[in-house]
């Protein structure tokens, strides 16, 4: 029999679309950061402006362009042959060996040869590790709250998470511990444990040296792997970046990631993940099938920004220019935030974390809050459970000095209305 030919007439676009879809494209929905740059394209077409206070996007003006461009006209024609070719699946050569250096002055050793993978950000390597390691009904576990996109991508595996709460000083360890001994009781295996230790993405923490160094014996204990993604902890306001828990792991159940997103560029694409041979080497072969190898010109950029010392310079400059932000939004929010919301003082990163009252409902306010030109992240999706609507994520590195300054004034009447009513 012929099947029942589709067309606009039988069928709501939307149905006709949705029976194409796999249970993977199925759950791929949209979440609060679409909808913030929606409503922002939606204000730029009328003319109006919308203050971002959302993403964790770079420093319009610190971007490196005159590095990138100085880089790009020294390019000599045998360099482009290369560059204008298929490359290695674990990233360029000279990209690898340039991270191995880098690497190695934040205390973690790596062998350029086998033990680093080039990949398309940060992200990708959260995507290979879930192909690599995840099998449907497998457990990660990860500090609550936690980055979005991270679990994202181990839930579109088919991962169980399962959440341990944080304190001032990142992930709660006697609290791990009590999970752990439950689930290995329950005869039910741990196969992850994501955790961001260095200003954390949402709430800046940062772990000291002991947990990180019982976080690692865990993993031996419990049988388990670490996933460390350390995006933040070059952009350290006070001293140098703290020591990756990667530096402390002597039997490899450490897999580190860190990326040039936050330090030199996101649009350049570029992130790293360093861990055992074996894994690397299933990663790579992941990588075959999700975009064969990173883009060439990216990683020669990257190995020279890094080879010239920009990288370097760079991080400087942003942790001086992010350091200035975050004192004027915590100045603005001692001016205007009503006297209810509580907040810690980021050391580093690019967030402030902010806790109303019970009862406060971010989630409902953002609307308005939009309407009057202002966007933010409610702290809910930072949460699995999404009844925890008295938070609210701020990002102080992408707006201007003068649209933190208006920004704050206008979340902080709002805030204060919404209290009071
Ligand atoms: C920003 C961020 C990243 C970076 O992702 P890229 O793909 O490298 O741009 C990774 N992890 C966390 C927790 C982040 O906040």
């Amino acid at each position: 029999m012929a099947q029942k030919a589709i067309t606009t007439e039988n069928a709501p676009l939307h149905c006709m679309e949705e029976r194409f879809y796999s249970r993977l494209g199925r759950a791929l929905k949209p979440g609060v950061i679409a909808r913030v740059v929606l409503a922002a394209f939606e204000r730029a077409r009328r003319g109006e402006k919308l203050i971002s206070l959302t993403g964790g996007s770079y420093d319009p003006m610190s971007l490196p362009v005159k590095e990138v461009e100085e880089v790009l006209r020294d390019i000599p024609p045998e360099d482009w042959r290369g560059i204008l070719q298929y490359g290695s699946n674990l990233g360029s050569g000279r990209l690898r060996a340039e991270l191995a250096k880098f690497s190695g002055e934040a205390g973690i050793e790596a062998d350029p040869e086998g033990e680093i993978i080039v990949t398309t950000g940060s992200q990708q390597a959260l995507d290979l590790i879930s192909r690599v390691f995840l099998d449907p009904g497998d457990r990660v576990i990860v500090g609550e709250p936690t980055y979005l996109q991270a679990l994202a991508s181990f839930r579109l595996y088919g991962a169980e998470v399962e959440t341990v709460p944080l304190d001032e000083e990142g992930m709660r360890i006697d609290a791990l511990e009590r999970k752990l001994r439950k689930l290995s009781a329950e005869g039910r295996r741990v196969k992850l444990l994501y955790t961001v230790p260095s200003y954390q993405n949402p709430t800046a923490t940062v772990m000291p040296e002991h947990r990180r160094r019982r976080l690692v014996e865990l993993a031996e204990e419990y049988d388990f792997l670490i996933v460390e993604d350390n995006p933040y902890g070059y952009i350290s306001f006070e001293g140098p970046m703290p020591k990756p828990i990667k530096a402390y792991d002597d039997v490899g159940r450490v897999i580190y990631l860190s990326t040039f997103s936050k330090i030199v560029s996101p649009g350049l694409r570029i992130g790293w993940a360093i861990g055992r041979r074996g894994f690397i080497e299933k990663m790579a072969l992941a990588k075959m099938n999700a975009d064969i190898c990173s883009d060439g010109l990216s990683q020669y950029v990257a190995a020279e920004l890094l080879r010239r010392g920009h990288v370097h310079r760079l991080i400087e400059r942003v942790r001086r220019v992010y350091r200035e932000k975050r004192d004027l939004m915590l100045e603005s929010m001692e001016l205007h935030f009503p006297e209810e919301a509580e907040w810690r003082e980021p050391r580093g990163g690019l967030f402030l974390w902010v806790k109303m009252p019970e009862g406060f409902d971010a989630d409902a306010l953002l609307d308005e809050a939009l309407k009057r030109g202002v966007a933010y992240i409610p702290g809910s999706n930072f949460y699995t459970d999404p009844n925890i609507r008295n938070y609210l994520r701020l990002n102080y590195s992408y707006p201007s000095r003068e649209e933190i300054a208006e920004g704050i004034r206008i979340l902080g009447d709002l805030f204060s209305e919404a209290l009071k009513s």
